[in-house]
């Protein structure tokens, strides 16, 4: 019998941000489908501790993705030692809660260039493998808050709603050489960022299931399997998707 289309055997993904919260459930769903994964962030102890558990086979690099100079090391230190990168998720981000009037220039700034410039830096690096080889899939993740309007996320949205910008133009110029990308825009997900960003106010946390229509908080294992999805021959027709995984917030007024 062949391959699930579904199955990512031979697979190897890099995902940024991969030792925690919604990264590491979306490394373990991809090495669940029979992918490899390279996951990456700036705490060793952290992705070590991932890798344990995430297996042999699967390894880690300590890379700060601000530090624009050092990625096309990274990426030909993957290639070379590792194997050719078919699945990128730009998962890592940073959350920023302020109102707009308290937010400054220079948290604006912070909060683009992790989470918009250097993801353009990455896969502008990724993608000059991907197109040469003509296979690839790119998976950013972004938010409900690039999708709708949510109070004191002026910076974080804004960064959101930018790499939407950043898959279409992509899709333009890459889907010639077979190159997919596509977004997931998560909902409320139980991982520590959600969990800082509420700071355990069990009334902001009825209040924000109160707005989710499958009245329950999505799991980082959702996100995972929809990234699997993506990356996989499933979806080989499908680019310039952002698809939201929210339990219907989306679309609850
Ligand atoms: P976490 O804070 O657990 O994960 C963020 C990850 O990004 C960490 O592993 C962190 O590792 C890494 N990271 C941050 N900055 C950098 C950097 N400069 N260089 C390399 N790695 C970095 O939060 P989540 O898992 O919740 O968030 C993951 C993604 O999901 C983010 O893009 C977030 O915006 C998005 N998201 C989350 C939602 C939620 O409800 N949780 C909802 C919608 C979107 P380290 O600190 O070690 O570098």
């Amino acid at each position: 019998m062949g391959l699930s289309v579904f199955s990512l055997q031979g697979k190897l993904a890099l995902i940024t941000g991969g030792g925690t919260g919604i990264g590491f459930g979306i490394a373990k769903a991809i090495v669940e489908a029979g992918g490899k994964v390279v996951i990456t962030g700036r705490r060793e102890q952290i992705l070590k501790q991932a890798i344990d558990e995430l297996g042999k086979g699967n390894f880690y690099r300590v890379n700060d993705i601000t530090n624009k100079a050092a990625l096309p090391e990274l990426v030909l230190d993957i290639e070379s030692t590792i194997g050719p990168i078919d699945i990128l998720v730009n998962n890592a981000g940073i959350h920023h809660k302020a109102m707009a009037q308290d937010t400054t220039d220079e948290d604006f700034e912070r909060i683009l260039q992790t989470n918009v410039m250097s993801v353009f830096a990455l896969t502008r690096e990724c993608a000059k493998y991907m197109l040469a080889r003509k296979q690839g899939a790119i998976i950013m993740i972004g938010s409900m808050a690039g999708l709708f309007g949510i109070d004191k996320v002026i910076a974080y949205g804004t960064s959101k709603t930018a790499l939407t910008g950043m898959v279409n133009a992509l899709v333009t110029e890459y889907s010639k050489d077979n190159v997919r990308v596509n977004a997931i825009a998560p909902g409320w997900i139980e991982s520590n960022m959600f969990l800082n960003a509420i700071n355990k106010d069990e009334k902001r946390k009825e209040q924000i299931v109160n707005r989710i229509a499958m009245d329950d908080f999505g799991q980082t294992s959702d996100i995972g399997n929809a990234a699997v999805f993506l990356s996989s021959e499933a979806a080989r027709y499908i680019t310039g998707v952002v698809l939201p995984v929210d339990g219907g917030a989306t679309v609850n007024f």
